[in-house]
């Protein structure tokens, strides 16, 4: 990606909205440009700065529950653009509370950026595509296992899945949402799973929420203080069927 697209995509880059491979192409061009690096860093320090800055004015509570009832009662859409349409809905129902209700519609329906979600995408895709799946390449589950424990201080569930159609492939070391993640490699078919574990930050553990993410399939939980995370192109089942294994392995 050349320098002047990249520029332009920054403001969306440091949003995290910009998809896994558009993402791998502004990251890859960021780490040669001092330039765009700066001004990513700057874009970041005014974001801090509004979000410390901002004043917030809010509405008194009785008003508040008012304009909350006068809201259609639905869940938050998983499309981004609903959102401001159900406010728009919310704010014509409350009338001259209009104004208030936007802000409070639009304040509790905007999807929160999710860190994490975009970095196992770029890491997935950038794994795929830099011809850098593996750092240790086997199907030894005895290999992978203490080759990744003796350089990071965790001991994921590795195992190799392939009586089940799950092949193990190898395993490699990745960055994840500010922690050394061990990323062990599996493959469905035609199709890469990669598998990231990390030490929680939170230590309960969590049931498998799935997700779709720009035509991935990702599946996250915690067990035992480590984040799993599951991302793949395979079918949601078969992520899910893949999830269980590793549950029970
Ligand atoms: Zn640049």
């Amino acid at each position: 990606m050349n320098h002047e697209r990249a520029r332009s995509l920054l403001h969306a880059y440091a949003d995290h909205e910009t998809g896994p491979i558009r993402r791998f192409f502004i990251s890859r061009h960021i780490a040669t440009c001092p330039s765009c690096l700066a001004e990513l860093e700057a874009i970041q320090a005014m974001r801090t700065a509004l979000r410390t800055n901002l004043t917030v004015h809010r509405a008194p509570p009785a008003l508040a529950m008012r304009i909350a009832s006068a809201l259609p009662r639905e869940a938050p859409p998983p499309v981004r653009r609903q959102p401001v349409r159900l406010g728009f809905a919310g704010a014509a129902m409350a009338g001259g509370l209009a104004g208030v209700a936007l802000t409070l519609a639009v304040t509790r329906f905007t999807p929160q950026p999710d860190p994490l979600a975009a970095d196992v995408l770029a890491d997935h895709v950038r794994s795929l595509m830099a011809n850098h799946l593996t750092d240790v390449e086997t199907s030894d589950q005895h290999t992978v296992k203490p080759w990744l424990s003796a350089r990071l201080d965790l001991s994921p569930v590795v195992k190799d899945f392939a009586a089940e159609g799950y092949p193990l492939v190898g395993g490699r070391l990745d960055y994840v949402d500010g922690h050394r993640a061990a990323a062990i490699v599996y493959r469905r078919d035609k199709h890469v799973i990669n598998l990231f574990a990390f030490v929680s930050d939170d230590r309960s553990d969590a049931s498998p929420r799935q997700e779709n993410r720009d035509g991935f399939n990702i599946v996250r939980w915690r067990t035992g203080g480590l984040t799993y995370v599951a991302v793949s192109d395979v079918e949601a089942a078969q992520l899910m069927a893949f999830v269980r294994l590793v549950q029970s392995g």
